[in-house]
């Protein structure tokens, strides 16, 4: 019960934190509307259905979700759990050493918010508070604004292009880690030449940096597939619509010392970065 409570008031005080940083980015941010490329108008925001389709590709079960399959044969038979992250499940012993090679990128802490990003790809949901803070779906839409992008009949907002864009990434890293077992994961080819793994994806947002790490990983499949994807890919929406999402990580100490200048001087950093070198 103690511990319960514990979870509970620590729940209620990140989420007051997070939109207190909310409030305030939103308060500074709705004053530069001079920025170019940050669409800060929300007349035309409309809602949408938060089931979206997976709308490159055909989309295939998550073996992520696929309950006793072991992730190192395949077998339907799973008795054991990775100690460490609570999430890989094996079979026997055996399987789990014969796999370590290739769980250990993606081993990360039970507690991690990139497995709430990891389940919400794979039931094509938009993740809920605190993970959709975390990865840049508040930062998106608070930069983006949350209308239909230009010329779309589908409805796909810039928040849709970025849970597309970490849908491929994940299914990459599924395609990695995990045993091809029937049609789950035979149709995704094979893009992750940067070596995207959860930790790697961990690593770029405790440092803050999730979009280097998202522009990297366009960059490297827009030059070994770019001939043969669909143009409506969302790598070539993120880039062809010039989004960006961070720094997704302020904390509430850091926004009080910043002066609004400041914070509108890194969100233009991130931008020229990417869109004006
Ligand atoms: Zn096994
Ligand atoms: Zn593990």
């Amino acid at each position: 019960m103690a511990n319960f409570v514990f979870s509970m008031r620590s729940l209620i005080s990140i989420s007051v934190i997070a939109h207190n940083i909310k409030k305030f980015l939103e308060n500074i941010w709705s004053r530069d509307p001079s920025c170019k490329g940050f669409p800060l108008d929300k007349s035309n925001a409309r809602s949408h259905p938060r089931r979206i389709k997976y709308h490159t590709r055909p989309h295939t079960r998550p073996i992520w979700k696929m309950p006793g399959i072991c992730y190192s044969c395949g077998e339907r038979r799973e008795t054991k759990r990775c100690a460490a992250c609570h999430h890989a499940h094996y079979c026997s012993k055996t399987c789990q050493k014969r796999h370590w090679k290739k769980h250990k990128p993606n081993c990360i802490p039970p507690e991690s918010s990139l497995h709430e990003l990891f389940d919400a790809c794979a039931k094509d949901l938009f993740p809920s508070a605190p993970a959709a803070y975390d990865y840049g779906f508040d930062n998106v839409k608070l930069y983006h604004g949350d209308s239909v992008l230009p010329g779309r009949s589908d409805g796909l907002t810039p928040k849709h292009v970025l849970l597309g864009l970490y849908q491929l990434i994940t299914k990459d890293i599924g395609n990695d880690e995990l045993p091809n077992v029937g049609e789950f994961l035979s149709d995704t080819p094979v893009y992750n030449s940067i070596g995207a793994s959860k930790k790697m994806m961990l690593e770029a947002f405790e440092k803050n940096s999730l979009d280097d790490f998202l522009h990297r990983y366009i960059r490297s499949v827009i030059e070994e597939l770019g001939d043969q994807l669909p143009r409506d890919c969302y790598v070539f929406l993120w880039t062809r619509h010039r989004l960006v999402i961070g720094p997704t990580r302020l904390l509430l100490s850091e926004t009080v010392g910043l002066t609004q200048g400041q914070v509108v001087q890194m969100r233009n950093d991130i931008y020229q970065r990417y869109y004006e070198t």
